[in-house]
């Protein structure tokens, strides 16, 4: 997860050479669509140039058929998607079918106006598709671009028009950055990198990152921690106060020390039931007759 131009794409690219499971980039499989012409393509070229974003069930729709292929069996590196709390409880839904369920949910933090700096000033060569920036890597000759052409020819995505930078910057914050992190924040398998600066630094310090084998409670720093509000957040919440409420009255009563402690394992389980669905973990019976995850 990351806001539009927050390097996620670049980093997804240099995580697939490590590995050697695909990249899974939403935008991109758009932009293919549009390429080829498809009815949705030419549907999704209004949404993208507009800085909207595409409706749920068909991002749903092209993941579970992209991520049923043979060559992501072995796992897959999701770039773009999902964007929405809708998408987000598709996809636990479908990873649980299919048994795959996630290890981890990086999110890429930058500073907006970096952001802004970035899109606008990004440039891609129609030939070869090398990404550029104005600002930061302008392109250079040599080295020639496909074979046969000397320079570059770089064209400005229609969406990185600062205004359309803006209202995408926008959406994301509030489809996206707040209530799906709000989302994964239950499952401990969130990440936060800082995105800012060199991308080599960065990749450095994503590898540090997935390699340290510890997630953060909360996606977001403490100063900007957002209140969420979605349905995913508040029904898991209400469980676990109605069940601490009954773990109360039960200790009042006098309860032996060992019904206390059964009632205190009440309280964690339904935000334990919440966090392995928003993975998609699947729910199974071990031969002993407890239940357990399945978590790869
Ligand atoms: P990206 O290349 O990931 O920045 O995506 C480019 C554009 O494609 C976005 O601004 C959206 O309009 C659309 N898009 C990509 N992924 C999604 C998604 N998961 N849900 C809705 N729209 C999407």
């Amino acid at each position: 997860m990351g806001a539009p131009g927050s390097g996620k794409g670049t980093q997804a690219q240099r995580l697939v050479a490590s590995y050697r499971i695909p990249h899974v980039s939403t935008g991109d499989i758009l932009r293919k669509e549009q390429e080829q012409g498809t009815p949705l393509g030419l549907r999704a070229k209004q949404i993208m140039e507009a800085g909207g974003y595409v409706d749920d069930e068909t991002m749903l729709a092209i993941i579970r058929n992209r991520l049923t292929q043979p060559d992501a069996a072995r796992g897959f590196i999701l770039d773009g998607f999902p964007r929405t709390v809708a998408q987000a409880d598709g996809l636990a839904k479908l990873l649980a079918e299919i048994e795959q369920p996630l290890d981890v949910v990086v999110l890429f933090e930058v500073n907006t106006e970096q952001l802004v700096k970035r899109l606008s000033g990004r440039r891609v060569c129609e030939f070869c598709k090398k990404v550029f920036n104005v600002h930061t890597a302008p392109p250079s000759v040599p080295p020639e671009c496909v074979a046969g052409r000397g320079e570059h020819q770089v064209v400005q995505r229609a969406d990185d028009a600062e205004d359309t930078v803006r209202e995408r910057l926008r959406k994301y914050e509030e489809k996206t950055r707040k209530p799906v992190s709000g989302f994964y924040s239950y499952t401990g398998l969130v990440r936060t990198v800082d995105a800012e600066g060199d991308i080599d630094d960065v990749t450095k310090r994503l590898f540090e990152t997935l390699n340290a084998g510890r997630a953060e409670e909360s996606p977001a720093p403490a100063a900007t921690k957002p209140k969420v509000k979605s349905a995913r957040r508040t029904a898991p919440a209400r469980k676990k106060a109605k069940s601490a409420g009954r773990a109360k009255v039960k200790a009042k009563a006098g309860a032996k020390s060992k019904r206390k402690a059964r009632a205190r394992a009440v309280t964690r389980k339904p935000a334990k039931a919440a966090a392995r669905r928003a993975a998609g973990a699947k729910r199974r019976v071990a031969p002993g007759g407890r239940r357990k995850a399945r978590r790869r």
